[in-house]
Order: C-alpha cells, then structure tokens, then sequence
C-alpha cells in the first residue's frame, strides 16, 4: 500500500489532515509496516525535555519491513545498483533476496563477535554494497550504527569512536576514489590507538592493498561470514530504540552525536521518499550522496529500500574519469530519479555542456538537490541541461537532525520555483519567528524557521550530552524546535531558505541571508561560486565580503570585481555591494561539500589564530590560500 500523493489539491488536503488529526494521520501511514506488536499510543510529547516518544510500546524491525516485506513478492527485483569507481570494472547488482541473505550472515557474524543489542559499531567503509549491508545489519541484531564518512582523518575518526564508545569498528583495506587508491585501514589504526573500547574490527577487502591486522582484534569480512547461517531471526526493537548516531556535519562548528530511533524514522523516510521523489515500482532512483551523511543513510539506503525501491550506489567521484560520469551512470541504468548537491552541479557546469552531450538522459523524470540553498543560475542549468526542461526540481530542505526532507517540491505534484524549497511536507508545521521569538504570521515575511510540532523523523537526542541537544535546538525559542536557518515566506506562501541565522548579514539595518547575496553574485557568467560573510564595519555595523571562484578568461581581477558589483546591484540593490571582493582558487568546504562561512568570517575579520574544529574540513589547503590573498 503506498501513500503517495498524486495531485496538489491532494497535498492540501493530506497536509491539513495532518495538521489538525496528527495522530490518525500518522497512525494510517504506520499502519502499511510491518509491527511485531502494534503501538499503544501514537504520539507522547513535550518539547521542554525535550522527551518526543512516536509509536509508544510499538515493537518491530526496521530490517523485517526492508527485506521480509519484500522477498516474497518481488525477491528478485534489485534492491541495490552498485557502479564502482572505475567505469572499466563491473558493477553488481543486489537483488531484495540476496540483500536478505547478505545481511543476516552479516548480522550472525556480528553476534559471533559478540556484538548485541544496544552495543554502538563505527562503520568506517567505501561506497560498497557491503556498507548497506554493514548498516542493516546492526538494525537487524539492534547495535546501533554510526556511519563515519571514510575520507575523515584519523583523529574526526578517535574522536567519534570515543563519543560513542563504540565497540566493533567494520571498515576496508582502502578505497578507490577517482584516480587515487586511499588507505582506510591505516586511517583506522592510527585512531585505534587514541581511543579504548574498541573490541574487533572487521575489514571488507575492497583494494586488496596490504594493511597490518593485530592479532585478536582484526578480522577479515570474508572469514567471519564464512560459515555463517544466510539467515535469522530479526531481533525484536521498541520504536524508540536507538537505530544510529550520525554526526552533523560541523559546518557552525562542533560535530553533534543525532540520535534517531527505530519506529518514527522508518515511518517518516519511507513516506517522504515516496511523496517527494513521486517513486513508482519499477523505477531507478539515484542519490549521489555518501552514506556518511544523512542524505545517505535516508535516500540511498533506509527510505527507498523500505519502499521496495531500486538504489544506485555510487563508488566514484562526478569528474572521473571525466566531467560526464553522472551522465554516463544515467544512461547506463536508465534512471529515472537522480538526486544530488549544488555544490556537485556547480562543479559540473563549470566543465560546461561538452561532458554532457553524448547522453541521452531520457530516462529521467525528477530531479533532486539537498544540502544548501541551489541559486538560480544552477537552477536552470540543472532544469535546462539535465532535466532537457522536462523534469521537475526538487529542492529539498532538511537536516541531520530532521531525518528526512521537511521541505519540499512533490515532484511533479507541486509547482516549482527556483531557489524555493516550496512547501513543506504533510506533518511539517513550520513557523517563521522574529528575534525576539514572536511568530510571523501571513506571506511576505522573513525570519527564523523554526517547528512547532513534532515529526516522526525527528531527533531525539545528542548522544550522551541530552543538555546540548536542548540548548541547541529548543531553548531558543520555548516551544519549538529551532533549526538554525533564516527563511522567507513569499506572497505565495513559498518557502526560500535563506542560510544560516547566524550568517545573516545586517547592513546598515538591513538584514540580507547569504544564500540571496551569493545567488546575485553567481548570476554573473564568470562566477562559478561565491560564498559572502559579514565583517565589522564602522560605518555600517557590517560591511560584506566576498569571496569568489572566477573563470578568469578574458577579464582583469579590477574588471570582474567591477562587473561582479554591478550584477549584484542589478539583482538585489547597490545596498547589498560587497566592501571587498576576493577571487579565490576554492572555498573552504565541509567534506558534505557545505561552506565554512565561520572559517570565512575570521578571515574577513582577520582573526585568523583560532579556527575552530577544523576535522570535516575537505581541504585545508584553501583555507592558506585565501588567509593569503586576503583583501585588507
Ligand atoms: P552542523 O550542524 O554541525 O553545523 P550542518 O548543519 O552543515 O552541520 P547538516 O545536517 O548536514 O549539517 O546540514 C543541514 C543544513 O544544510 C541545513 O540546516 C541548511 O542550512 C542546509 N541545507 C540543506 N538542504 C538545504 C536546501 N535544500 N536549501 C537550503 N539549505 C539547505
Ligand atoms: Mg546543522
């Protein structure tokens, strides 16, 4: 039974359901899973605690409404896609019965190591199919995963395993990435040594490069499977049993231990998979994100394998073996759904239209992007060169902390608007609030995003320190869920995230987000990305500074930061004119390709003794670059 939406005046009427009959709403949604034991109550909140609670005394497992639920019907249809790294090397293909089978051998090799129910296991690994299984696998017995992105350094490494006390860590000799061959292993012993919990560690042999294994400790994946029953009985899950801890990815600064459970996130990552992605059977679906994020644990793995969906799983990086990669994957599988970053098609169109125009990219019906606001100009060169005009957006807003999209086109369903996440999703009740915590009522208005009620996919905690996830995120604004971004509310009653509150720029009194100031600056044909903080300013309180990645062809850095200034007061008013324009070689990133405006402001303000956690930083290389030619 699916809950998919089909029409606008069907979105509104399902949102307003779900407003004013929450729990029936959620409970009829519930109701196509499969329960070992049915819920007592839906719903148990306060937002004080905070102390949220969906699906009370409900029992089940994820896994059993992953692989069970599909291996009767269609066991055979594949489950997962995986194209490697190197386009020359065969892909593999595993279908809802072989995922099955992987992962109960898996999840009995677990136990014969003595890994249980409650016990947390770092999965530190490649884009293999292993990873999901790896994932599964622990939902399976109940061990809760926390997926650490394997191209972190040993100490982001140490420093997770600690926070969690993890017990096993499952990882790989290395990883292909683009033309170069990683160490992961190696990465995994130098943090073994800063942390002590630590009982086994698993190693899936992907390189066949040599690593030391300690005695007692290391085991290969293929000898702790060997022999190993393919199947098992799911252990039996409350629906608030921690399914994983995932990491944000410290773009404001420390990284927080998000806690998701068991019930309330199958529930809410299946319905948004399938409504937002307007997913039919049958369909290819690919997310190009890594498991290590968010964005991977809910659209590659957990949301579409729960809807019985087919998920490409990409080894690779988008530029190799040249700029046409994605589009080569596209056809090769004929995907019908692809979802991906700004930042990945900024990069892409920076190459121009010549990677794409071998392929056909038909197939395609919707198109996806997350992880921070898409400008304009990218808007439409993903709508115009890669959905050909014909397949709808979906901007999709959400977080970490959120667990699934809160924000969002329906595809297809919804009308789009560039640069506009649009509405939010059945069960999202959003607020605009002012600084001083008063809600914002009508269109036309600008302020803080905040939620008023809870969602199943919410967060429950940060792992063990539960104070900071309630300073964090609900001691702002009292009674509601505060998300940290800054948002508007058009006259049509759209939503456009505006960045990061606390990158919010005031002007002389004028109050402008940096995601609108950055879109104004990208529109200029020359720009290839731009990132704006604020500085102090004598003047004006705070004068803007830019920072801009140029194709320098044909221009002098005087002419561009001219023509970058008038684009600008073209767009949004000369008010919004950068004080100082830096054209720079990249922007200091977060490996989940987000900006790191605080790195960006210390620059600008030229404090740039004390970075703060630098340890999701993709390439501190930059960071030197820009101190260097910063502008004066
Ligand atoms: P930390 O909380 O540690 O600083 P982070 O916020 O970067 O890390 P994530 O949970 O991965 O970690 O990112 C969520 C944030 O990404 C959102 O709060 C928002 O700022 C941004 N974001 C994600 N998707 C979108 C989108 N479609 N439009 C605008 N912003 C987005
Ligand atoms: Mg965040």
């Amino acid at each position: 039974m699916s809950d998919r939406i089909h029409t606008l005046s069907g979105y509104f009427h399902e949102y307003q359901k779900s407003v004013t009959e929450p729990e029936q709403f959620w409970a009829r949604v519930a109701d196509s899973f499969h329960w070992k034991k049915r819920w007592d109550k839906v719903l148990e909140w306060d937002f004080e605690g905070p102390d949220v609670k969906w699906f009370v005394n409900g029992k089940l497992n994820i896994t059993e409404n992953i692989l069970e639920r599909h291996l009767f019907i269609m066991g055979d249809r594949p489950a997962i896609i995986w194209e490697p790294n190197d386009p020359e090397e065969e892909g593999r293909t595993l279908t809802y019965k072989q995922l099955y089978h992987a992962v109960c051998q898996f999840s009995n090799a677990l136990k014969s190591k003595g890994i249980g129910k409650g016990d947390k296991v770092i999965i530190y690994m490649p884009m293999v199919p292993e990873a999901a299984v790896a994932m599964l696998a622990c939902a399976r017995i109940g061990a809760v995963h926390s997926v650490v992105f394997a191209g972190f350094s040993s100490n982001a490494l140490s420093d997770r395993i600690n926070d969690c006390e993890a017990k096993a860590v499952l990882t790989s000799d290395g990883n292909f990435r683009g033309s170069k061959k990683i160490a992961v292993k190696a990465v995994v012993d130098e943090a073994l040594e800063k942390t002590s919990t630590v009982e086994s560690v698993i190693v899936y042999q992907r390189t066949k490069q040599e690593v030391t294994m300690k005695e007692g400790r290391d085991y290969w994946w293929h000898d702790v499977i060997d022999g190993q029953p393919d199947t098992n009985e799911a252990e039996v899950m409350d629906s608030e049993d921690m399914l994983f801890i995932l990491y944000t990815s410290g773009s404001t600064g420390k990284p927080k231990g998000v806690v998701h459970t068991t019930g309330g996130y199958m529930v809410y990552t299946k319905y948004s998979f399938e409504n937002v992605f307007q997913y039919s059977p049958g369909d290819v679906y690919w997310c190009t994100a890594d498991i290590g994020w968010i964005t991977g644990h809910s659209y590659i793995v957990y949301g579409p394998l729960l809807a019985g969906a087919t998920s490409i799983m990409f080894e690779g990086v988008p530029t190799y073996p040249d700029a046409g990669r994605f589009w080569a994957v596209v056809d090769k599988y004929q995907v019908n759904q692809f979802y991906t970053a700004p930042t990945a098609i900024r990069a892409l169109e920076a190459h121009g239209t010549g990677p794409i125009e071998p392929y056909k990219l038909d197939s395609l019906k919707v198109l996806g992007s997350v992880g921070e606001p898409i400008n304009e100009e990218a808007w439409h060169w993903y709508h115009t060169h890669i959905g050909k005009n014909r397949c709808p957006i979906v901007d999709t807003w959400w977080q970490t902390e959120t667990g699934g999209i809160m924000v969002s086109p329906l595809a297809g369903v919804t009308p789009t608007k560039p640069a506009y996440a649009t509405l939010p999703l059945p069960g999202v009740q959003l607020a605009i609030v002012d600084p001083e915590g008063k809600v914002l009522k009508g269109n036309s208005v600008e302020g803080n995003l905040c939620i008023k009620f809870p969602w199943p996919g919410m967060i429950r905690t940060t792992y063990g320190d539960h104070e900071r996830c309630k300073q964090t995120y609900f001691s702002t604004y009292k009674g509601m869920y505060f998300t940290g971004d800054g948002v508007k509310r058009d006259h049509d009653g759209y939503y456009r995230i505006l960045g990061r509150v606390d990158d919010v720029i005031n002007v002389s009194g004028h109050r402008m987000g940096t995601a609108e100031v950055e879109n104004a600056i990208n529109e200029h044909p020359k720009v290839i990305e731009s990132a704006v903080v604020g500085y102090p300013h004598e003047v004006k309180g705070q004068g803007i500074y830019a920072y801009v990645i140029c194709d320098m062809k044909n221009r002098t850095e005087e002419n561009l930061k001219g023509e970058i200034k008038d684009t600008i007061s073209k767009i949004i008013g000369p008010i919004a004119k950068p004080d100082k324009i830096q054209i720079v070689p990249g922007l200091p990133k977060t490996r989940s390709g987000k900006i790191m405006r605080r790195i960006l402001r210390k620059v600008a303000e030229g404090s740039m003794d004390n970075m703060g956690d630098t340890s999701t930083l993709l390439d501190p290389g930059v960071v030197e670059e820009i101190i260097k030619g910063r502008v004066e």
